[in-house]
C-alpha cells in the first residue's frame, strides 16, 4: 500500500474524495489521465457509480496509458477476483489498475500503466511473408495464388499507417483488396496496440470479413489481435425494455394486436434460451411493430444506471468491441461516431464506438452518398403519428408511455393518477386529435400544390424559387400551426412530467423506465421542432431542403429533408483530420482521371498538412481471354416509348441463345424494369427460363435463385453493385441505359445547379463523372474469378452516337469489342459460346 499522492495531485485526490463522500461511501469507477511528460495523473473523470460492494468498470472510456481507479470501502485494498480480472482486461490494453481507500490517501497498484510506447511499423517483408509467393498462406491454402496487386496494395497499406497518410487506393475486381488492407492492419494494431476501424457499406462485405477474411488473416499472423463486428444499437434486444413490456404491458393488447404480443413473447423465449439479443441472430424477422417496442434506444437507456447493465446484449458487444483491435463496422455508423465525435472534439475515448487511430473504409466510392444522407435533418408525417402513438394512442393507447404512467399511478401514485385520469390525459388527448388532424392538413397542402395529380411519388427540390414564390404559403401556414400545436402538446407532457417528479423517490426508482421514457420522446418531438422551425425557409446555401410525396394506402404522406449540399469540408474536418491514416478502397475510385473526381467529392482536394497517395491497381483477370463486349445497335434510343420493346427482344435473344449460365439486366428506373418485365413474362416461362425481378422478392432470395437456376434477373439501383455470381450463374450481364442520375433526385440537382452556378459544367464535372462510376460498378459484376467467361451487352445506342460514349468505352477498352445490330448478336453469341462459353 502506498500513499496516492506519488501518483496523482492533490486535486485529483480531492475531486474523487469528494464523489466518493456525495456518492455516500459506495464505490466508484473512474478514470485518470496524464498529459505528455507528467509524471502524476492530473485529470480525473467520473465513469461509473456503485454500491458499498460493486460497481461497472467500463473498458471503453479509457485509452492505453490511462489509470482505472476504484474504491474499496472496506479500507481493505487487496484485490478481489474481480479486480484481478478487470486488471487483466485493462493491462492488456495498457491501461492500468488502481485501488484506493475511501480517503483516497492510499492505493495498491494492481497493474502499472504502459509507459508511452515507441510506435513499431510494419515491414514491407512482414507482408510478404504472409501474401508472398512463399508466404504463411501460400503454405496454408493448397490453392493459393500470390498476386502482384495484392502484395503491392498490401504494402502501400503498411506504408500509410506507418508514416500516417491518406491513401486512396483502387483495387479492380480479383485483386484480393480484403486481405490486402487486413493482413498490414492486423500486423499494425498487433505492434502497436492501436485499434482500427473497417467500415464497409454492405452487409456482405461485412459478412465476408468476419467469417472468412479476418479468420484466415488471424490463422496466418502468430498472435493475432481480435477482431469484432459492431453494428447500431437499434440491432441488439434491451433487457429492461423487453422485462417491461412482458410485465406491464402485456395484458394490454388489443384483440388486433395479438400477434405482436406473441412475437414479443417468442423474443423473450429465444432471449432466455439462447442468452443472445442481436437481431441478426433471430432464427426469424420480427415486425417492426414488436422489435420497436423493445429495441434498444440511446436515449432510453439507463446505461451503467441499468439493472440489466452486466448482461444487456449492446453494451456484451460493445465489451467484445473494446476488446478488440479490429472494428468491423458500417458506414454509416462509422459517420453516427464521427459526428459525436466532432460535435464533442474528442477522437480519444469512446463515442458511439471505442477510440480508435486509423479508418480504413472499403467501398468507398459510396462515401459521398452515405455522408450526405447521415449529416441530414427529417420530419416526416408517418415519423411524427408513430411518435405520437408512443406517448398516447386510443388505438394503441393501452401501451402509450402516458397510459403506462397512469395504470402504475393508480396502484402507487393516487395524487398522480388522478390529476392523470381526470385533468391532464383528456387534455393531452383533446390535443393530439388536433395534431394528427393538423398533420394530415399539412400533408394535403403540399400535395394541393405540388402533387395535384396524386402521383405516387414525388420528389421535389425546394429551390429558392419555389420557396419565394408563394406556392408554399399554404404548407408554411399549416407547418406553423403544427408546431403551435405540438407545442402546446408539450406543454401537457411537461405538466405530466413534474407531477411525476414530485412523486416519492421509491416510486420514481420503481417506475424509472417510464420516466425515462418519456423524456426520450420529449426530445424526439423537441428535435421535429427545430427541423419545423426551418420549414421551407431559405437556409445558408450548403443546404438542400426537399420534398418527398407520396401515397400510401389511404393517406397523402409527406417527408421533409435538409441534406447537405457538399459532404467534402465535413469530411475533412471529422474524418481526414484527426485521423492518423485512412484508407479507402473499391474498385471503382479512378475514372482515368487521377481520382480527380473522388479526391474532390469528398474533400481530400483541399486537405493541406497531410500526405495522400493515390494507386490503382489493375485487375489480374485477362479480360482479353474470358469476356466480350457487344454495342447492340437498337432500333429506337433509351428514351423512345418503343425501346422498352426493342429492349424486352434483345433480352430474350441473350437469355435463349446457346452461349449458357444467367443473364443480370442493369436498370435505371423501376418504371422501364416492370414494362420490360411484363413482356418477358410469358416467353421465358414457354421456354422454360426463369424469370426474376427486383421487388417481387427480397434480394437475397433472388441472387440465390440465378445461382441455382440460372434464367433472368432484372434489377435496379442496387443490382449494379455488390453482387458476386462467380461461374456460370451469371455469364451475361446487359446495361439497359447508362447510368445517368436523374434530375427528380433533388440533391442531385442542387449539386448541379451549384456547380453551373459556379460557371462549370455540372454534366463532365458531375452527372458524367457519377454514371461512370455506376457504369464501372455494372460491368464488374460480369467477371468474378479467373475461370468466369462472359459477355457485355450494353443497349444504349448514345454510348456510340455521343462524345461521351468513349469516357464509357475507356473503362472497359481491355474487353474485345463488337458493334451489331440484334440479329448480328445470335451469331456472335453463338461464337462466343464457341469462343468463351465453354470456360
Ligand atoms: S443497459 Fe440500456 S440497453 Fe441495456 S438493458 Fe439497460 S436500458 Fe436496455
Amino acid at each position: 500500500m502506498v500513499e496516492t499522492t506519488r501518483y496523482m495531485t492533490t486535486e485529483v485526490i480531492a475531486a474523487l474524495r469528494r464523489e466518493i463522500e456525495e456518492n455516500r461511501g459506495a464505490e466508484l469507477f473512474a478514470v485518470l489521465r496524464r498529459g505528455e511528460g507528467e509524471q502524476q495523473f492530473t485529470q480525473v473523470s467520473i465513469v461509473c457509480r456503485g454500491t458499498h460492494t460493486e460497481v461497472p468498470a467500463l473498458i471503453s472510456r479509457t485509452q492505453a496509458g490511462d489509470m482505472t481507479v476504484h474504491n474499496h470501502p472496506s479500507g481493505v485494498l487487496q484485490p478481489s477476483r474481480a479486480d484481478m480480472a478487470m486488471a487483466t482486461l485493462f493491462g492488456e490494453e495498457g491501461v492500468g489498475s488502481m485501488i484506493v481507500n475511501n480517503e483516497v490517501s492510499h492505493c495498491i497498484v494492481v497493474a502499472e500503466p504502459a509507459a508511452d510506447q515507441k510506435k513499431v511499423d510494419v515491414a514491407t517483408d512482414e507482408v510478404a511473408a504472409i501474401l508472398g509467393p512463399e508466404g504463411a498462406l501460400s503454405r496454408k491454402l493448397p490453392n493459393y495464388e500470390s498476386r502482384e496487386g495484392q502484395v503491392a496494395m498490401a504494402t502501400s497499406v503498411a506504408k500509410a499507417l506507418n508514416e500516417e497518410h491518406i491513401l486512396s487506393v483502387e483495387a479492380g475486381t480479383g485483386t484480393g483488396k480484403s486481405l490486402a488492407y487486413l493482413i498490414p492492419a492486423m500486423l499494425w494494431s498487433k505492434h502497436n496496440r492501436d485499434r482500427i476501424v473497417i467500415a464497409t457499406k454492405t452487409i456482405a462485405l461485412q459478412e465476408q470479413l468476419v467469417n472468412k477474411d479476418i479468420p484466415l488473416a488471424q490463422s496466418v499472423i502468430p498472435d493475432p489481435p481480435r477482431a469484432a463486428l459492431i453494428k447500431g444499437r437499434g440491432n441488439y434486444v434491451c433487457l429492461r425494455k423487453m422485462a417491461d413490456v412482458r410485465s406491464h404491458q402485456m395484458a394490454l393488447f388489443t384483440d388486433e394486436e395479438r400477434d405482436i404480443q406473441r412475437e414479443v413473447e417468442d423474443l423473450a423465449a429465444w432471449v432466455e434460451e439462447t442468452g443472445k439479443g442481436d437481431l441478426a441472430d433471430l432464427p426469424f424477422m420480427p415486425s417492426r411493430e414488436s422489435w420497436d417496442l423493445i429495441r434498444s434506444d440511446a436515449d432510453m437507456c439507463l446505461g451503467a444506471k441499468c439493472p440489466f447493465f452486466q448482461r444487456a446484449p449492446f453494451y456484451e458487444s460493445r465489451r467484445r468491441a473494446a476488446q478488440s483491435r479490429i472494428l468491423v463496422v458500417n458506414q454509416a455508423l462509422l459517420f453516427a461516431d464521427l459526428a459525436v465525435r466532432q460535435q464533442s472534439d474528442n477522437y480519444k475515448t469512446a463515442a458511439v464506438m471505442p477510440s480508435y487511430g486509423h479508418v480504413i473504409l472499403d467501398e468507398a466510392h459510396s462515401m459521398e452518398d452515405i455522408a450526405t444522407d447521415h449529416f441530414g435533418n427529417k420530419v416526416s408525417s408517418l415519423g411524427l403519428r408513430f411518435l405520437l402513438a408512443k406517448f398516447f394512442s386510443n388505438n394503441r393507447g393501452s401501451k402509450g408511455v402516458l397510459s403506462r404512467l397512469l395504470n402504475v399511478a393508480v396502484d402507487g401514485a393516487a395524487n398522480l393518477a388522478r390529476v392523470l385520469g381526470d385533468e391532464l390525459l383528456p387534455e393531452y388527448t383533446v390535443i393530439q386529435d388536433e395534431v394528427v388532424q393538423q398533420i394530415h392538413a399539412l400533408s394535403r397542402a403540399l400535395h394541393n400544390q405540388f402533387n395535384p395529380e396524386g402521383k405516387r411519388n414525388v420528389l421535389l427540390w425546394l429551390r429558392n424559387e419555389i420557396l419565394g414564390s408563394g406556392e408554399l404559403d399554404e404548407a408554411k401556414a399549416e407547418a406553423a400551426r403544427l408546431m403551435e400545436l405540438l407545442h402546446r402538446l408539450m406543454l401537457v407532457v411537461k405538466n405530466v412530467r413534474t407531477h411525476l417528479e414530485n412523486q416519492s423517490e421509491a416510486f420514481l426508482d420503481q417506475h424509472q423506465g417510464i420516466c425515462i421514457e418519456l423524456a426520450a420522446r420529449m426530445s424526439r418531438v423537441e428535435d421535429t421542432l427545430s427541423t419545423l422551425k426551418y420549414f421551407a425557409i431559405r437556409q445558408d446555401p450548403n443546404h438542400v431542403p426537399w420534398l418527398e410525396l407520396k401515397i400510401s394506402r389511404r393517406f397523402e404522406e409527406f417527408e421533409y429533408r435538409v441534406s447537405p449540399l457538399d459532404v467534402s469540408g465535413t469530411l475533412r474536418e471529422a474524418l481526414f483530420q484527426p485521423f492518423k491514416s485512412v484508407v479507402m478502397t473499391s474498385a471503382t475510385l479512378d475514372l482515368k482521371d487521377e481520382f480527380r473526381f473522388f479526391t474532390n467529392r469528398n474533400g481530400l482536394a483541399k486537405l493541406e498538412d497531410k500526405k495522400q497517395i493515390t494507386q490503382s491497381f489493375a485487375s489480374p483477370f485477362d479480360y482479353a481471354r474470358q469476356a466480350g463486349l457487344c454495342l447492340v445497335r437498337m432500333s429506337s434510343g433509351p428514351t423512345h416509348p418503343a425501346f422498352a420493346d426493342d429492349l424486352a427482344g434483345l433480352i430474350l435473344k441473350t437469355a435463349l441463345s446457346p452461349f449458357p449460365g444467367g443473364t443480370l439486366v442493369l436498370f435505371t428506373a423501376y418504371a422501364q424494369m416492370n414494362i420490360v418485365a411484363r413482356t418477358l413474362e410469358q416467353p421465358l416461362a414457354q421456354a422454360g427460363v426463369a424469370l426474376l425481378v427486383q421487388g417481387r422478392e427480397q434480394r437475397s432470395v433472388l441472387v440465390e435463385k440465378i445461382k441455382k437456376n440460372h434464367g433472368v434477373l432484372l434489377g435496379t439501383d442496387s443490382f449494379w453493385e455488390g453482387i458476386d455470381l462467380p461461374g456460370h450463374a451469371l455469364t451475361k450481364v446487359i446495361i439497359a441505359k447508362l447510368p445517368f442520375r436523374q434530375m427528380r433526385d433533388p440533391i442531385f440537382e442542387a449539386r448541379c445547379t451549384a456547380i453551373e452556378a459556379d460557371g462549370r459544367s455540372s454534366f463532365s464535372e458531375y452527372s458524367l463523372p457519377l454514371a461512370l462510376l455506376k457504369f464501372k460498378q455494372g460491368v464488374g459484376r460480369l467477371i468474378r474469378t479467373k475461370e468466369d467467361r462472359g459477355v457485355l451487352i450494353i443497349a444504349d445506342n448514345r454510348i456510340l452516337n455521343k462524345g461521351y460514349g468513349k469516357r464509357f468505352l475507356s473503362l472497359v477498352d481491355a474487353y474485345p469489342r463488337w458493334e451489331l445490330t440484334q440479329a448480328q448478336l445470335v451469331a456472335q453469341l453463338h461464337g462466343e459460346q464457341e469462343v468463351r462459353g465453354r470456360g
